[in-house]
């Protein structure tokens, strides 16, 4: 079954999108944690860190890589946290995986 980021990539379901390209799309968070709250996602489907092999290092670099261009779009001159959980402790709740990328206000550490 198709998850909802599936059906974001797919256009099935709408989402704020702010970037996308071949390999990505980055989408504001229908929930957001901080002023700034954008999911960056590969559009191939893997569904999470532990089921990455060594041949998808390219496209996790571009996930990277498309952050920092979004952060200098949205102007992040104060900085921001990306994140990815993974699994049940991680805290993951979509099976695709994602980096948040998290701004806009002073964020505490550790997480909880
Ligand atoms: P996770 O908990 O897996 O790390 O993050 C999943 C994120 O997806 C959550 O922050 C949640 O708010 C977001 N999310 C879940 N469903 C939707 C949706 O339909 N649209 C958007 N834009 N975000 C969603």
């Amino acid at each position: 079954m198709a998850t909802i980021f599936q059906k974001i990539i797919d256009k099935q379901i709408p989402a704020d999108i702010v970037y996308e390209d071949d390999q990505c799309l980055a989408f504001r968070d229908i929930n957001p944690q901080a002023p700034t709250h954008v999911l960056v996602i590969p559009k191939r489907e893997i569904k999470s860190i532990d089921a990455l092999s060594p041949s998808d290092g390219p496209l996790i670099g571009h996930l990277f890589v498309v952050v920092r261009q979004i952060a200098q779009q949205l102007g992040l001159s104060d900085g921001y946290r990306t994140v990815i959980n993974c699994g049940r402790d991680g805290g993951q709740s979509v099976d695709h995986i994602h980096i948040h990328l998290l701004a806009g206000r002073s964020l505490s550490w550790p997480p909880g």
